[in-house]
């Protein structure tokens, strides 16, 4: 049940991350803060598609 996700900053929109996560615990888009190298600074990271 475990998916691969793409984590995109929220302030720049680039694309720093990849993930997994179960399908069924996190039916949602998830957010996760992580640093951004662009932004230079930790920022919510959401998932793409
Ligand atoms: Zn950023």
């Amino acid at each position: 049940m475990r998916v691969t996700v793409t984590l995109a900053c929220t302030e720049c929109k680039q694309r720093n991350y990849t993930s997994s996560k179960n399908k069924k615990n996190n039916p949602d888009r998830i957010e996760v803060k992580k640093y951004c190298k662009f932004c230079k600074a930790h920022k919510v990271h959401k998932e793409t598609k």
